[in-house]
């Protein structure tokens, strides 16, 4: 999956200090929500059992026996109603020893007292977290299961299913009713049993089952009733007797739903067509933990099985599914049934996928796949760039992992109401209008957003589908690698499309989340269970510091080994499910780090960059020719302690004055320890550490580094290739933050720029700088604010007036051009906003025939918004163009308004949906947030409209996250933070446990800190 806003918002308004305050405590959760027994007491009843069976069967059976259930009577009726597990909660069991007491005497009053008040008290202490009172600790036996809808006993107690089952083949039929917006479905599922056990428990949510049978293997198909536990979307099939290992059981489920009215699940969709009417289709979006919603099944990543899926439809639409149809037959009713091959490959749940709607498509034979690019049909004119791409990128990978895509099909479909940026099911790979479809005439740069998505989304059918992690908390090992595969892809098969310089942005900003506290390692061995747990592993930890991660190690292996490496998981791996430890192993055996005389393998090195957060700083001090190098952990913090605990092996790369841009000027050492020493001639005049930044580290070079590099680019700014000056940049603007360097120091680099032209240092510079000005404008420092802007203009304003508002070809500098503008007009610099106003005139007296270079229609867009005719034309436009690229930027623009009723009514409308689908809010909410306007305003929004966001998008998930950033990153006052923070404790579980919301707090916290630390010097030296 790729999420909407990771590659489509404005660079994030960083943190701009320093804090390491413990996170606030939030209150548990209310005692009621909790129904089950802590791990704690169940370790203690797993370390009495006696059999050996798995984990989940050793914990439930040992314990269930304990309990002194009947589990063990194989002579009872198979009937499920008679299950013997039924058992209410023990209402005696925190009093029984206190009965054992009763005999003493005079106290008995007492005691009988005390007992009444703990049977009293029993509900809320059986069923709590905390378990019963102390005295009754020490009793292992308190396995409390929850309660079935029914008012029977669930059983099972884990929010991840037990082992005994595994699914083989999944045979699905299917009946949307696009008309009453629901679906009638059966799903036959074959599975086998692994260890000996007594019930059988999936995963069903939002399913209304009305009949079940269970048939075990040649036996009669027999009705079973199904327990639900809906608190964790489980169902469940109890048996008196053993079902045996290895016995192969069939389980037929039929039930009726409601196609979602969310964006996850079978899910309810429509847009207007060119004569205005509404259109609806159905389609599916199952990942993380929604495939349960379309239909039951074990719905987690290790349970690959094959799929047949039947869909009926009536005729006026089509179905889609992973697989080619195999066959359509006329029902008695005059609907179709369109039934698809079964899957070739075992898969997981989650990449299950179908849909029916209009849509039309075109296609292309390419190495024995079918490869179809699907749409509306008015929009089918803008699909012939992702099938070009689409194809060049299959042939690509086919080569490049050396093992071809299986399957014969592969579609790629736009969706209009689609919430993430595209989902890479296999064989059906579905996007965001915005992510797949572009005119042939626009711009490189809108063409940069496709083929971006596009490669990301085919990485997967390799990573992720191919070998797919074992769980989400490893869920880098598909996320990390298709953004790393997404960049490599295309800057060897689309060099003209200039992804180096997104792909070191954006390692840029995963290194901004991951220098707070709230950060979590990449692969997360902490629990990952809850959905919102589950939701949250979508970060830009997982997708792009994964990536950088990937990167690093691929430029210190020597060449061609990272990619033996990959090829011997693939290999190892494929239809099966892996652990970080797996990818290590496999790349190890191939390949050694190349740095190192002690031949250190790859998992020792890598280890120490997944499982832990952070990353770290490396200090340089020279004295002559003897350099030492330090390491610490990067941690943003609001006190001065120094973090010593963490240390990385990092594969420290230098150039140095004598040769400093080629890749063969390149030097390697690894630095594994605290601290150590390198030998340099004492000829040389300064070192550049980290070549091209393509090591996931920030060096400080001490004062007199410093000042012997900025010295050296004010000579000749070529001396270091564009990257490194950008990373000079960035990692002098972190260590500001930091309080490492003075505000001086940083103003000093960046005298430099003067004389930069280059895109990546150039929009480095600018969005570190405008990110210090957003934080400025949003307190009443007016002065400083005039002042700040001054000297933003004064740097680069020449350069800003020097661009050329024609078409320019080199997406290169379309970035540059569209970042210099961007920052220009938004600051009022008169030559922009009258260049915008006159292309934004042409276009109207046009009637919008005499086109604006697409780099320029935001910032065109957003100056024309600004006027009262301008906004009302831009959201004429919006209601009526089919241009997608351009819609976007309209939006965009309509959010930029400084109107309050106007930020008014464009929150609401897009909560609302309709002219604006709700799929935009992140976007609209992040754009008005930049504002001086609305970012008060929003804030108000977000806290009212919260229940009804949540009904939309999930707790946890990315644009949950992007919300909470937007809203809050600008805060940096007191009253803020308290605000903030009791907004979110007030949520309880309907968010107050996020990661989101501590990184917030986080951020605000280090705003604060950095004002009152920075403001007095920035007045003296601005
Ligand atoms: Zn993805």
């Amino acid at each position: 999956m790729i999420e909407n806003s990771m590659f489509e918002e404005e660079p994030d308004v960083v943190d701009l200090a320093k804090d390491s305050t413990a996170f606030p405590e939030f209150p548990a959760l209310d005692p009621d929500e909790v129904v089950y027994e802590p791990r704690s007491s169940r370790l203690l009843v797993r370390g009495l059992g006696e059999n050996d069976l798995d984990d989940e069967e050793e914990d439930y059976e040992s314990s269930a026996r304990l309990l002194g259930m009947s589990f063990m009577n194989r002579s009872s009726t198979r009937s499920p109603s008679a299950s013997p597990y039924i058992r209410q909660a023990p209402p005696r069991s925190c009093s029984r020893p206190s009965a054992r007491m009763l005999v003493v005497g005079v106290f008995i009053l007492v005691l009988v007292t005390s007992m009444a008040m703990v049977l009293y008290f029993l509900p809320g202490c059986t069923f709590t977290k905390t378990g019963c009172p102390k005295a009754n600790s020490s009793t292992p036996m308190e396995l409390v299961y929850p309660k079935s809808t029914t008012g029977e006993m669930f059983p099972w107690n884990e929010l991840r299913l037990p082992a005994s089952v595994r699914p083989v083949n999944y045979d699905l039929s299917l009946t949307p009713n696009l008309t009453s917006m629901t679906f009638t479905g059966r799903t036959i599922i074959n599975m086998i049993i692994q260890h000996n056990t007594k019930r059988v428990v999936l995963h069903s949510s939002e399913i209304n089952i009305i009949k079940a049978t269970f048939q075990v293997g040649e036996g009669k198909s027999v009705e079973v009733k199904v327990l639900e536990y809906k608190p964790w979307q489980q169902i469940a099939v109890s048996f008196p007797g053993d079902l045996k290992e290895g016995q192969v059981c069939v389980l037929t489920l039929d039930y009726t739903a409601n196609l979602s009215h969310t964006y996850d699940g079978f899910y309810n969709s429509s847009y207007n067509d060119k004569t205005g009417a509404k259109r609806v289709l159905a389609a599916t979006q199952f990942e993380p933990q929604a495939a349960r919603k379309a239909f039951p099944c074990f719905d987690e990543p290790a349970f690959k099985a094959t799929f047949l899926v039947r869909i009926t439809r009536e005729p006026e639409y089509i179905a889609l599914s992973n697989m080619p149809k195999a066959k359509t037959t006329t029902l008695p009713s005059g609907m179709l049934e369109d039934e698809f091959e079964q899957t070739s490959v075992n898969m997981s749940t989650y990449l299950v996928a179908f849909i029916v709607a209009n849509f039309t498509s075109i296609t292309r034979n390419v190495s024995n796949t079918l490869v179809s690019v699907y749409s509306v049909p008015e929009k089918k004119e803008h699909t012939q760039y992702a099938l070009d791409t689409a194809s060049r990128l299959l042939q690509f990978y086919n080569t490049v992992f050396d093992i071809d895509y299986p399957l014969r099909k592969l579609d790629l479909v736009a969706i209009p109401d689609f919430l993430a940026g595209a989902m890479e099911n296999w064989g059906l790979i579905t996007f965001r209008e915005t992510s797949l479809l572009v005119q042939n005439q626009s711009s490189l740069l809108d063409k940069q957003l496709i083929a971006n998505v596009v490669a990301h989304e085919l990485a997967h059918q390799w990573f992720g589908n191919l070998v797919t992690m074992r769980w989400w908390n490893d869920l880098w090992l598909s996320e990390g690698f298709a953004t790393y595969w997404q960049y490599a892809s295309l800057m060897t098969e689309f060099p003209q499309l200039y992804l180096g310089n997104v792909f070191l942005e954006e390692r840029f900003k995963a290194m901004a989340k991951d220098s707070l506290n709230s950060s979590h390692p990449v692969s997360v061995s902490a629990q990952v269970t809850t959905p919102e747990q589950v939701s949250e592993m979508f970060d830009s930890i997982t997708y792009e510091k994964g990536a950088s991660l990937l990167l690093m190690l691929n430029s210190t292996l020597p060449d061609g080994q990272f990619r033996k490496g990959l090829l011997e998981y693939l290999r190892q791996y494929r239809g099966s499910n892996t652990v970080t430890d797996d990818l290590w192993n496999s790349i190890t055996r191939v390949a050694v780090v190349q740095v190192l005389p002690q031949q250190e393998s790859v998992s020792d090195m890598m280890r120490t960059w997944t499982l832990q957060k952070g990353f770290p700083l490396v200090t340089v001090s020279r004295k002559g020719g003897e350099v030492t190098l330090t390491q610490e952990h990067f941690l943003l913090s609001t006190d001065n302690t120094t973090h010593t605990s963490s240390l990385w092996h990092i594969p420290v790369t230098y150039v140095n004055d004598s040769c400093s841009s080629a890749p063969s000027c390149r030097q390697m050492f690894t630095l594994r320890n605290k601290t150590a020493t390198l030998k340099v001639s004492e000829s040389v005049k300064w070192l550049k550490l980290n070549y091209m930044n393509t090591g996931f580290y920030i060096v400080h070079y001490g004062d007199e580094g410093w000042t012997a590099l900025i010295d050296a680019l004010k000579t000749d700014v070529s001396t270091l290739t564009p990257h490194d000056r950008a990373s000079l940049i960035h990692n002098i603007f972190s260590l500001s933050r930091l309080g490492r360097v003075s505000f001086r120091q940083v103003l000093s680099l960046l005298d430099y720029t003067t004389n930069e032209t280059e895109t990546a240092p150039l929009t480095e510079a600018l969005t570190q700088l405008s990110s210090v000005y957003r934080l400025l404008d949003k307190r009443p420092e007016l002065r400083l604010v005039a002042r700040m802007k001054a000297y933003i203009l004064g740097h680069f304003g020449p350069l800003m007036d020097s661009q050329d508002w024609g078409v320019e070809e080199s997406v290169s500098s379309q970035e540059r051009r569209s970042a210099l503008l961007e920052l220009a007009c938004s600051l009022g610099r008169k030559n922009c906003t009258d260049q915008a106003t006159a292309l934004y005139e042409q276009w109207t007296n046009s009637n919008q025939t005499n086109r604006i270079p697409g780099d320029l229609q935001r910032v065109v867009f957003s100056v024309a918004a600004q006027s009262d005719s301008g906004w009302l034309s831009l959201l004429d436009t919006y209601r009526l163009t089919t241009y997608d690229s351009e819609k976007r930027k309209i939006l965009q623009a309509l959010a930029s308004t400084q109107d309050p009723r106007r930020i008014v009514w464009i929150l609401s409308t897009v909560l609302e949906g309709g002219i604006i689908h709700t799929q935009e809010l992140p976007l609209v909410i992040s754009t008005v947030s930049d504002g001086f306007a609305g970012h008060l305003f929003v804030w108000d929004f977000v806290k009212e409209s919260w229940d009804r966001i949540i009904e939309k998008f999930p707790v946890g998930s990315y644009s949950i996250q992007s919300i909470v950033k937007s809203t809050t990153s600008q805060f940096s006052t007191q009253t803020h933070l308290e605000e903030v923070q009791g907004f979110f404790s007030s949520l309880k579980e309907r968010g107050s446990q996020m990661r989101s919301v501590q990184e917030a707090l986080e951020t605000i916290r280090l705003n604060q800190h950095w004002m009152d630390r920075n403001l007095a010097t920035l007045r003296d030296w601005l």
